[in-house]
């Protein structure tokens, strides 16, 4: 008999593409039906037949403090009496441009948005507008959104699918997109040497997170820093997944390395639709209406999505040992992992930056797109499906970071400690059969 799930699945396929509205929902690395969701409280997700699942996807990222916090719920309630749309100036766009910049001191000016992919395009066009200049690179396997732009060797959902670039990208577009190698600053040197005075922005993942969880090598990031200044490009870090969950400040706070401009996305919104970019007075002035280069949205600073990102915000400023649990418990299951791992023989590499992991099975030390890509996706299909079984909701692709939330307790750790021994059992009998 068909599950609800399946059922759903098949009538989506009649009418939206792929029966998803975007592609990282689908099951495609991992076969079989993407599960329907209904509900969700804290790290605890519940299917459409009823299944209870722990969460560590976290809708991807903005669920930092667990699903349907009541201060977050209350917030969008509240806002929506008064109307769920203005299309003019409301207090708590100040208040959240206020917020942003108390826990993100170098981001002066902030304009909202509705998604991480508007904050990057609407990005790379300030640092065009403010350099004059108009190629930029950008790195294998990062995920900056599905801007024409970004789609040359992108990460998450295209590189799941095996289309790291898109058709509908024009040779024009893909042109002005240089494509480096994460953690090797050789490869940025070269393609600024050999685009001289024509390139207007590096941007990049800080923390790499849609090619799986990968950290910048030492001196990376202060190297990119210093390759900037030196030719007058502007440095953008994309800090969408990774900005107020590896810290109040994001990765910025974590390095102590500090860029011209920062995207976000994801918590921001607190699970509304929302992105932001900003950083330096002086670049975030040419942006209209103050400046030349246009940028405009309909619902940008939408009332809703604005007071449920604002309350998630306020929580985690005026919470600074949210961040120490959420490192405390992250690297209390990664070690634990890691030990079952071993038990079982089965090669792996894992990776943690604050509430990210990721679990590569392979013996390489993974630190860039190559290294990545050397995951046995086989093994992941199978051990993703056997983790399902057992209640466990895992990323569904082996390129995708897991995401903590101060919902987490360690005995739901603990049950997906036990989960991960019994399902590398039943990986090691199918892989040996
Ligand atoms: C998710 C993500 C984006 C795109 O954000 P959307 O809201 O999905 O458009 C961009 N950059 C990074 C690093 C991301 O993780």
């Amino acid at each position: 008999m068909l599950s609800k799930s399946q059922k759903l699945f098949e009538r989506a396929q009649s009418f939206i593409p792929g029966g998803v509205n975007s592609p990282a929902r689908a099951f495609k690395s991992v076969g079989g039906t993407p599960v329907f969701f209904e509900k969700a409280k804290g790290s605890l997700i519940t299917d459409a037949d009823g299944n209870e699942y722990i969460d560590f996807v976290g809708s991807w990222g903005p669920m930092i403090m667990g699903h349907a916090h009541p201060a977050v719920i209350k917030a969008v309630q509240d806002a929506s009496f008064n109307s769920t749309s203005f299309g003019a100036p409301t207090e708590v766009e100040i208040n959240m441009a206020e917020l942003v910049q108390t826990m993100v001191p170098n981001v002066e000016k902030v304009r909202m948005v509705n998604s991480g992919t508007e904050a990057c395009m609407s990005a790379v066009r300030v640092a065009r507008g403010y350099t004059g200049k108009e190629k930029i690179i950008k790195f294998e396997g990062n995920y900056h959104g599905h801007a024409d732009t970004f789609l040359i060797k992108a990460g998450s959902g295209a590189l799941t699918l095996g289309s790291p670039s898109s058709p509908g990208v024009t040779e024009g577009t893909a042109k002005d997109t240089l494509v480096a190698d994460y953690n090797n600053l050789n490869s940025v040197e070269k393609l600024l040497e050999k685009n001289k005075d024509e390139v207007a922005a590096i941007i990049l993942e800080p923390v790499a997170g849609n090619m799986g969880c990968i950290p910048p090598v030492e001196g990376f990031l202060e190297g990119l820093r210093e390759l900037c200044d030196k030719h007058e490009a502007v440095l953008i870090f994309d800090e969408v997944m990774t900005g107020f969950r590896l810290s109040r400040g994001g990765a910025q706070e974590r390095y102590d390395v500090w860029a011209d401009l920062v995207t976000f996305g994801k918590i921001i919104g607190g699970g509304l639709p929302v992105g932001a970019f900003g950083g330096r007075k002086d670049v975030m002035a040419v942006v209209a209406p103050e400046g030349p280069v246009y940028q405009a949205g309909t619902l940008s600073g939408n009332p809703l999505a604005m007071h449920a990102g604002f309350t998630q915000l306020s929580l985690l400023e005026r919470h600074p040992e949210y961040y120490v649990d959420l490192e405390e418990k992250s690297e209390y299951l990664a070690k634990r992992l890691r030990a079952v791992l071993n038990q079982h023989g089965v090669d792996h590499h894992i990776n943690r930056v604050g509430s990210m992991v990721s679990i590569f099975f392979t013996d390489a030390v993974v630190t860039d797109f190559n290294t990545a890509n050397q995951t046995d996706q086989s093994i992941f299909r199978l051990f993703f499906h056997e983790m399902l079984k057992h209640g466990i909701y895992l990323p569904p692709s082996p390129f995708e970071s897991w995401f903590l939330a101060t919902t987490h307790t360690h005995e739901m750790l603990d049950k997906t400690i036990l989960a991960a021994d019994e399902a590398l059992g039943v990986v090691k009998l199918k892989m040996d059969s």
